[in-house]
């Protein structure tokens, strides 16, 4: 076991010996897509960090449920990277992704929520040696997110609309959430051109999200064995507004829904 690993043998009062929970890997690409998650783990648990391969990763126990949470940064590589160390050197249990997206599909508008159910790499194109979007050598193109962790992430989602979804239309100037749950999409592209997500709308029709971390993580955790669930608030509709709509909701959104998602998530997660 790695030195990092939280996953640690506790000896009890009465000489015995038991093994704690192993954690749950939570990540993200960029700190607003965090919220106040660290600072609620400081206050909670206190921070542990442990910096490995550039990234910092913070253990620790928030909303009850012990976690490591540390930033991917932005695309495949780092995604990839990032979810392999939580794997390996911090023996995560499963592996929960949180951030925003572009909406795809005509029905996914800014403030939405889509929880993946599957996801494919959109850039992925080895043709004509395998049918595009398939990963070589793997036989796969879609990776199915966990079905249980999915539906609790789902749940939580479902509540925090039903709870706060209002209000917070009314706070951002959104249309009240709706939560979708399909296909994301994922690729080494900021998509923001109408042609550029038509493109895609139309070689992916059952794609509701574009981003560009999640596919990767699902392919990783799906090779080790790895249950994991993917969140995207959509902050943009991936067309030519798409660079100041993403940039206005990171700033000003994400962190407020990453908050309320992730407690009623973690606050369940202890409570099952
Ligand atoms: N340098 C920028 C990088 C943001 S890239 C910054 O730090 O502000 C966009 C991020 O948001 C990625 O992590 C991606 O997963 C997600 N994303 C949101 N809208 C997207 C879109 N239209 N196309 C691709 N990714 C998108």
């Amino acid at each position: 076991m790695s030195s990092a690993s939280v996953n640690t043998r506790v000896n009890t009062a009465d000489g015995g010996a038991h093994v704690t929970h192993r954690p749950l890997g939570i990540l993200a690409a960029l700190p607003q897509e965090l919220g106040d998650l660290i600072e609620a783990m400081r206050g909670e648990s206190g921070v542990r960090t442990i910096t490995h391969g550039q990234r910092d990763y913070h253990l620790g126990t928030v909303h009850g449920a012990p976690c490591v949470v540390t930033l991917a940064r932005v695309g495949k590589v780092a995604a990839a990277a990032t979810v392999s160390a939580l794997i390996h050197e911090f023996d995560v249990e499963a592996v929960v992704f949180t951030g925003v997206a572009g909406g795809v599909a005509t029905e996914v508008r800014v403030g939405d929520i889509v929880v993946a159910n599957a996801l494919l790499q959109h850039d992925l194109d080895a043709t004509p040696l395998f049918p595009r979007f398939e990963v070589p050598l793997l036989g796969m193109s879609r990776f199915a997110a966990d079905a249980a962790l999915a539906a609790q992430l789902a749940a939580a989602c479902e509540r925090f609309v039903a709870e706060e979804g209002a209000a917070s239309a009314a706070r951002f100037g959104t249309r009240e959430p709706r939560v979708h749950r399909g296909l994301i999409i994922s690729g080494d592209q900021f998509v923001a051109s109408a042609v550029a997500v038509k493109a895609l709308r139309d070689v992916l029709p059952d794609a509701l999200a574009v981003e560009m971390e999640g596919a990767a993580i699902a392919q990783v955790c799906h090779e080790y064995g790895v249950p994991c669930a993917i969140v995207r608030t959509i902050s943009d509709t991936a067309d030519d507004h798409a660079p100041q709509s993403f940039v206005s909701f990171l700033t000003e959104i994400a962190g407020t829904y990453s908050n309320a998602i992730l407690r009623r998530f973690l606050e369940a997660r202890r409570a099952g």
